[in-house]
């Protein structure tokens, strides 16, 4: 069973948790006991594919809901890309998790969420209509996770003038079950619409939900990755760029059901609230958030944080007002939390070229600069985006213009399908009703 963070709500299985998503009192889901791999389960990785450790996993938590030979296929289908883990030196290496559909690691999540949705939703005979408000890496790989799905239709929002063409057309050039709309507007708006409507009661029948990062199905995919990498070295440290902390709360889980694991650096941009509260114990959020080259960590106020202070013993609501401390001494144990400026992200992106002719991109340079200022540790840095998502620093920086993934050269080339609409709740609403029964 699964509780809120907020414990005002009533407890859910895990079925109950990923259709709702936030639980009524607005707090997240938690498992009340978080599943132990056994040492033969863990002794096993090594010799699994991705998706087969997808399933070691994933089946703790869905055994009873989800039959395992469907469980087994979700995982196969869901990970049908490669996970390159690249050495760097004796003590460097990066996971790569940005060769996945949409090229951010984000798909690892949408791919194994969606699928799972989709059979719950056919046991089920019902349907969903999927909302979620994007500045980018989050509205493509849910995009293109549910399409071609019956029974998910999902609608993304986007700031017309924040996102990029690569971004943009990642979304727009599906059609089909997904629907693109473009706000005159900025982020926070798309995010406002989107909250208004699922608190609209004249909007109920269309059964919203939002598939974002609250979602404790967003977050069990993210446990594998590490996982996989104890698999194939050993036991290492990890160094995680950060936003909303669902990429750290996937190591922490794993950390939980056993795979060893030494520290996890917890590598932010100027948004660097977390670190504050790491070094004096007070937490104070980030508003409104700082801009960044690693936009999408600029995040203020990290809904994850419920979730990792409940996993340390206290209590922090989505306010950011904490009821009762965590235990500090273990989190300064498990974690170090390093901010990363964008001069300093520059530089790494300049000196991990020029050491390893490696390219990297804004969000994996936070993680390498966080790592290589702990020397004296052995590190698996995530690579979160393929370099040719944020093409501008690197250009700037290294003067190369990194290589179009396939992915992307594909979507550049299609028609686009897109509406565009004023930053007005009652276009936005006449507009569901108009097109969504
Ligand atoms: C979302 C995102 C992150 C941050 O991940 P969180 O789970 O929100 O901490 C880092 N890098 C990229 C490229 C992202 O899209």
């Amino acid at each position: 069973m699964l509780y809120s963070t907020n414990l005002k709500a009533k407890e859910v299985n895990i079925k109950e948790a990923i259709l709702k998503g936030l639980a009524e009192d607005k707090g997240l889901y938690m498992p009340k006991e978080i599943p132990k791999l056994t040492n033969e389960e863990i002794a096993s990785l090594k010799d699994k594919a991705y998706y087969e450790i997808a399933f070691t996993i994933l089946i703790k938590y869905l055994k009873g809901f989800i039959p395992d030979d469907k469980l087994l296929e979700i995982c196969k289908s869901s990970y049908n890309f490669p996970v390159p883990i690249e050495r760097l030196d004796d003590r460097l290496y990066i996971l790569r998790l940005d060769q996945g559909p949409t090229a951010a690691f984000k798909d690892f999540a949408a791919r194994a969420m969606a699928r799972i949705m989709d059979y719950f939703l056919e046991q089920d005979n019902n349907e969903l209509l999927i909302l979620t408000a994007t500045s980018g890496d989050t509205g493509s790989a849910v995009a293109n996770a549910f399409f071609g799905m019956e029974r998910i239709k999902v609608v993304v929002l986007f700031p017309k003038e924040e996102i990029t063409e690569r971004q943009r057309k990642l979304m727009t050039t599906l059609g089909g079950n997904i629907t693109a709309i473009s706000i005159d507007g900025k982020f926070d708006d798309c995010q406002a619409l989107v909250k208004e409507a699922f608190v609209d009661p004249d909007l109920k029948y269309l059964n919203l939900s939002s598939a974002n990062s609250i979602n404790i199905a967003r977050l069990l995919p993210q446990i594998v990755y590490y996982a996989y990498a104890y698999s194939r070295l050993g036991k290492v440290n990890f160094s995680i760029p950060s936003g909303n902390f669902g990429d750290l709360m996937g190591g922490l889980f794993a950390k939980e059901m056993g795979i060893p694991v030494n520290k996890f650096i917890v590598a932010v941009n100027e948004n660097d609230e977390f670190v504050d509260f790491y070094n004096t114990g007070e937490y104070k959020n980030i508003s409104p958030s700082k801009n960044s080259l690693s936009n999408a960590m600029n995040v203020g106020h990290p809904s994850n944080l419920a979730r990792l202070i409940a996993l340390y013993g206290g209590i922090i609501d989505e306010k950011g007002i904490i009821a009762k401390m965590p235990d500090m001494q273990k989190i300064r144990h498990d974690m170090v939390a390093v901010s990363v400026t964008d001069e300093q992200t520059k530089e790494e992106i300049r000196s991990i070229y020029k050491k390893f002719h490696v390219i990297i991109e804004p969000h994996g340079a936070v993680g390498l600069y966080a790592a290589e200022k702990n020397k004296d540790l052995r590190l698996v840095c995530l690579e979160t985006a393929d370099p040719a998502k944020f093409p501008d620093t690197v250009k700037e920086v290294i003067k190369i213009d990194p290589a179009l993934p396939e992915c992307l050269r594909q979507a550049l080339k299609k028609e686009e399908y897109l509406k565009n609409l004023d930053n007005n709740y009652q276009d936005f609403k006449q507009f569901l009703i108009g097109n969504f029964k």
